[in-house]
C-alpha cells in the first residue's frame, strides 16, 4: 500500500437525511470528488460523516474479533491445562495447538505450544500448583 488512499464513495447518506449522494469522496490533497456538482460543505459533511461511520464499524467489528480470538484461546488453553493435569502429555506439532500460529523455534514445536501461548498456560498452571506430573524431561 502506498500513501493515502483517496475515500471516494458511490453513495453517501445526505448529512440531513433525505436521500443520498451519488459519486463523491475527498482526495489525499484535500480536494473534493464531486463529479454531480453538489454544494461543496455537504460533500464534506457527508464524507466525513461516511468515514466516521466506517471507521466506527471497522473498530467494533476489529474488538469483536480480538475478543473472540481471546475467548478461543482462553477455552484452549483452559482445555491443555485439563490435560496436562489429567496426566496427558503435549505432543509436538508445527502449529500452535492454542492458537495454531505456525511455530519456528525448535522449544515451540517440541511442545507444539508458542512462546507467547505457553506463558499464559504456565501462569494457568502455576495457579493449579501442585497438581501436575511435570512427565519426562522436565
Ligand atoms: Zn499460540
Amino acid at each position: 500500500m502506498a500513501g493515502a488512499k483517496p475515500t471516494i464513495y458511490k453513495w453517501v447518506l445526505h448529512p440531513g437525511g433525505s436521500g443520498v449522494l451519488r459519486s463523491v469522496g475527498i482526495l489525499p490533497d484535500g480536494t473534493l470528488h464531486n463529479p454531480n456538482g453538489y454544494p461543496e460543505d455537504l460533500v464534506r459533511a457527508a464524507v466525513e460523516a461516511a468515514n466516521e461511520r466506517r471507521r466506527k464499524k471497522r473498530s467494533e467489528a476489529a474488538a469483536k474479533a480480538a475478543a473472540t480470538r481471546a475467548a478461543r484461546r482462553e477455552r484452549k488453553v483452559a482445555e491443555v491445562v485439563a490435560k496436562l493435569k489429567a496426566g496427558g502429555h503435549l505432543s509436538p506439532g508445527d502449529y500452535c495447538e492454542i492458537c495454531k500460529k505456525h511455530l519456528d523455534d525448535p522449544e515451540s514445536v517440541e511442545r507444539g505450544i508458542g512462546s507467547d501461548c505457553w506463558q499464559h498456560l504456565l501462569s494457568l498452571l502455576a495457579e493449579a500448583a501442585g497438581t501436575l506430573d511435570p512427565g519426562p524431561g522436565a
